[in-house]
C-alpha cells in the first residue's frame, strides 16, 4: 500500500497552455508554448516533411512494425551527420554511440539515466536560468544540480566573467556540465565563437564532463552548420562528451518525440560497449523509440532534394521569427515604451527574454489575454502581423 501523494504543482508552460486554450476572450495570443506559428498563428507542417510523409505513405511496404532498440538504423546515422558534419573525422573514428530517442527529452534523460550510472562525478552544473525541464529530468536520474550564473540582468546579456569564475573556482574533475549547443533557452544569448573557445580550454584543464543539449539546431539562423559551431569545436578536442538531439523544433515534428542521443567514447572499443549499455537502459525505460517521425527525418535526410527543401523550411521559420524580433522593437520604440529593447533582437531563436517581471507579466494574461511564462520569456513564434502590434501596446501599458 502507498500513502497518499501529496498534490503538487503543474507544469507551468503545460498549465499556461491549458488556461490559454480555456480562455474565450477574442484577441487571445500564446507566447508561451515553444511551437512555431506561421504567419495566420496556425501550426506550420514543414512542406519537406508533408512531402516525406506522402511518400512513406503510398509506399506497399509500409508498417507498424517495432523498430530496434536503438531505433532506426538509417535515422541515427543520418542524424549524427546533421550534428558533426557530413565529413565528420569523430564519426569516422567509430567513437559515437548514437541511439534514438523520445525527442530532445528522451535524449536528455537517457544521458543522464547512463551519466548517473558510469560518471566518476554525480554533479551536474546547469545555467542560471536554463530549461525548466532539465531539473526534472536530471532529478529523476539521481544527479546532484548545481548551477552557474548565466543571465546578466543588468546587460541583458552573458554573464561572462561570473560564468567563467565558476567553472574554474567551484568545479570538480569529472562534473558534468549542460551546455545548450545554441539559441540558449530561455534568454536567447549564446557565447560567441570566441567565448566557445575559451570555455572548451576551461572545460578541459577542470575535467569537466560536457553535456550537449542541441534542440534548436537550423532554426536559431537558419544555417545548420552554424548552429553546430560549438559541438563540431569540442569534437576535434574533446575525447568524452555526449549530445542531445531533438527534431521537434527544426523539422515541426513535436509530437511525433524525434529526437537522438550521441555519447562520445575515447575509443571506439569503449564505444561499442556503450552502445549494450544504452540498449539495457532503453530497453527498460521504452523498450524500442517510436516509429513515424524517424521516418520521416530518414527519407528527407536521403534525398537530396528533400534535403534542400528543409533547408529552406529553415530558412522561412528563423526569418519571420527574426523579422517579428525587428517588428517588435520597432513598435515598443515608436511607442517609446520605458526601457532598452535592443535586446529583443540581440539575442537569437525562438525565445525572447524580455526583462519583464513577474508582476508584468501576470497583467499581460489578466488583462490583454498574453500569454507568456513568468520569468518574461516569450516565443517570437506566437507573434504574427495580425497580432504584434497590439502585443506592443499591451506591454507598454504595463511596463508604464
Ligand atoms: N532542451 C531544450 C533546451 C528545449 O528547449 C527543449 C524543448 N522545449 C528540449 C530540450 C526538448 O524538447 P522535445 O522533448 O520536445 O524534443
Amino acid at each position: 500500500m502507498i500513502a497518499a501523494p501529496p498534490s503538487i504543482a503543474p507544469d507551468p508552460i503545460f498549465h499556461l497552455i491549458g488556461l490559454y486554450k480555456a480562455d474565450t476572450r477574442a484577441d487571445k495570443a500564446d507566447l508561451g508554448v515553444g511551437a512555431y506559428r506561421s504567419n495566420e498563428g496556425k501550426p506550420w507542417i514543414l512542406p519537406c516533411v508533408k512531402a516525406a510523409s506522402e511518400r512513406i505513405q503510398a509506399d506497399p511496404s509500409y508498417n507498424h512494425e517495432y523498430l530496434a532498440i536503438s531505433g532506426l538504423d538509417e535515422y541515427t546515422k543520418s542524424a549524427s551527420k546533421v550534428i558533426f558534419g557530413q565529413d565528420s573525422a569523430l564519426l569516422k573514428s567509430n567513437r559515437v554511440s548514437s541511439f534514438q530517442t523520445v525527442s530532445g527529452t528522451g535524449a536528455n534523460h537517457l544521458g543522464a539515466a547512463f551519466l548517473s550510472k558510469f560518471n566518476s562525478s554525480k554533479t551536474i552544473w546547469v545555467s542560471d536560468p536554463t530549461w525548466g525541464n532539465h531539473f526534472k529530468v536530471f532529478e529523476t536520474a539521481n544527479l546532484q544540480i548545481k548551477v552557474y550564473p548565466y543571465w546578466d540582468p543588468a546587460t541583458r546579456g552573458l554573464n561572462w566573467e561570473a560564468l567563467k569564475d565558476t567553472l574554474q573556482n567551484q568545479t570538480s574533475p569529472g562534473d558534468i556540465i549542460l551546455l545548450h549547443a545554441c539559441a540558449h533557452n530561455p534568454t536567447g544569448v549564446d557565447p560567441t565563437h570566441q567565448q566557445w573557445e575559451e570555455l572548451s580550454e576551461i572545460i578541459s584543464a577542470k575535467q569537466l564532463y560536457p553535456f550537449f543539449d542541441a534542440a534548436y539546431q537550423g532554426f536559431a539562423s537558419g544555417d545548420l552548420d552554424h548552429d553546430a559551431f560549438a559541438i563540431r569545436y569540442f569534437a576535434e578536442r574533446h575525447a568524452e562528451f555526449l549530445v542531445c538531439q531533438s527534431f521537434a523544433k527544426n523539422f515541426g515534428l513535436y509530437g511525433e518525440r524525434t529526437g537522438a542521443l550521441h555519447i562520445v567514447s575515447k575509443t571506439s572499443v569503449v564505444a561499442r560497449a556503450v552502445d549494450t549499455q544504452l540498449s539495457a537502459l532503453q530497453r527498460a525505460e521504452i523498450s524500442s523509440p517510436p516509429a513515424y517521425g524517424a521516418k520521416i527525418v530518414a527519407a528527407i535526410l536521403a534525398d537530396p532534394e528533400l534535403y534542400q527543401q528543409w533547408r529552406n523550411d529553415l530558412i522561412t521559420m528563423s526569418a519571420r521569427i527574426k523579422e517579428m524580433r525587428t517588428t517588435l522593437k520597432s513598435h515598443l520604440e515608436s511607442l517609446k515604451t520605458p526601457g532598452t529593447w535592443d535586446h529583443l533582437v540581440d539575442q537569437i531563436g525562438m525565445f525572447a527574454y524580455t526583462g519583464l517581471t513577474p508582476g508584468q507579466c501576470q497583467r499581460l494574461v489578466n488583462e490583454f489575454s498574453i500569454y507568456l511564462s513568468s520569468n518574461g520569456r516569450v516565443s517570437m513564434a506566437g507573434f504574427n502581423d495580425s497580432n504584434v502590434k497590439s502585443i506592443a501596446k499591451a506591454i507598454d501599458t504595463v511596463v508604464r
